[in-house]
């Protein structure tokens, strides 16, 4: 699944060399790849590094696959299920990736697999480090394709509960918007807190507002202007878009914590008064921060949120299968798209 970043008709499958074994020492079979918003910016938009010297880029950074070959003392063995982690620490490394955290890199000379300067999972065969493997129960199957979009949302709840432990912090109420699935998957983490927990998203019809209330979460398509009453002590916002941004701020209760989990493309610009927002925010210990990518702790985070879901919840995020053949129609927004994934025909 090879893309030259921002000429999205060079998307194609492509007939690449077995997998080198710099890669990493275990051999995985892939059995299907998730696609999403960061994807279809990197065929469209040009976000995304090709590895040094090349003019291409293997998508895939979130994966699912059945090792073929590991090395005895790896921990893994033939037909273990494992998802890829995306990011590899900086080689230098900063304090952080030192530490584990590669999420929190600071110099940026982190790469990602199928993003930045490495190739993706999204091909029949790829090889990994087997400390960047990770091993998933294989009741979930297949449908830990959704492994890696849960962890950053894993993160984000993380993040969430460790800045909201600066003082007393008994949160009650989540807000999230966007349904989209970090939105959804976020909102499922909610639920599983036992929150009060709302989802904004401007659709009113297709499989979100259900998915929503099988969470016995509420689902609103109204303006978030009408939603300042909620008093959400939680808000994760997974647009990525001005408006919502501020609005998701208003909506904030004394003591919040906002989460930035979403990312568009869109150059948008929205007006705001800063002096009037500074002062709501200080009067009210307001917090807003961002959050991206996820470390090894995260995927374990995530892996145990899947395993406690509902598996045919889980299974209605993926909305459209694309078999590999015709993979660049993934990249194509359909309506009523959640998730779409590319099948290797390999499960
Ligand atoms: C991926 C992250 C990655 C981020 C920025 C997201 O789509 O899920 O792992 O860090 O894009 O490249």
């Amino acid at each position: 699944m090879a893309v030259v970043p921002g000429r999205p008709e060079s998307a194609a499958v492509l007939e690449m060399p077995e997998p080198a074994a710099a890669d990493g020492s275990v051999l995985v079979r892939t059995h299907a790849i998730g696609i999403c918003g960061t994807d279809v910016e990197i065929a469209a938009e040009g976000y995304g590094w090709p590895p040094p010297g090349e003019e291409r880029l293997v998508l895939g950074h979130e994966s699912i696959g059945e090792v073929i070959d590991a090395p005895a003392d790896s921990g893994l063995r033939p037909g273990d299920l494992v998802v890829g982690i995306v990011r590899r620490p900086d080689p230098e490394p900063c304090a952080c990736c030192a530490n584990g955290d590669w999420d929190m890199c600071r110099n940026g000379l982190y790469v990602e697999r199928g993003i930045k300067e490495r190739h993706g999972y999204g091909s029949e065969r790829f090889r990994i480090e087997p400390e960047f493997a990770v091993r998933v129960d294989p009741r979930l199957g297949d449908l830990a394709v959704l492994l890696e979009p849960a962890t950053v949302v894993a993160k984000a709840w993380e993040q969430v509960e460790r800045i909201g432990a600066r003082s007393c912090f008994e949160p009650k109420v989540v807000l999230v918007t966007g349904a989209g699935p970090i939105g959804l998957l976020a909102a499922l983490l909610g639920a599983q807190r036992g929150l009060e927990t709302h989802v904004v998203d401007i659709v009113q019809g297709g499989p979100k507002p259900e998915l929503v209330r099988e969470l016995r979460a509420t689902y609103h398509s109204t303006p978030l202007t009408e939603l300042t009453g909620l008093g959400a002590d939680v808000v994760i916002e997974c647009t990525g878009l001005g408006e919502v941004v501020l609005g998701a701020l208003r909506a904030a209760a004394p003591n919040a914590v906002v989460a930035l989990a979403g990312i568009s493309s869109r150059a948008g610009t929205v007006a705001i008064n800063m002096d009037e927002a500074n002062k709501n925010m200080a009067l009210r210990n307001g917090v807003m921060f961002g959050t991206v990518n996820a470390a090894r702790r995260h995927y374990e985070q995530a892996a145990q949120a899947l395993a406690a879901a509902s598996p045919s919840w889980l299974r209605r995020l993926i909305t459209r299968n694309v078999h590999l053949s015709e993979w660049p129609a993934a990249l194509r927004n359909e309506p009523n798209d959640i998730k779409v994934v590319v099948d290797f025909g390999a499960g």
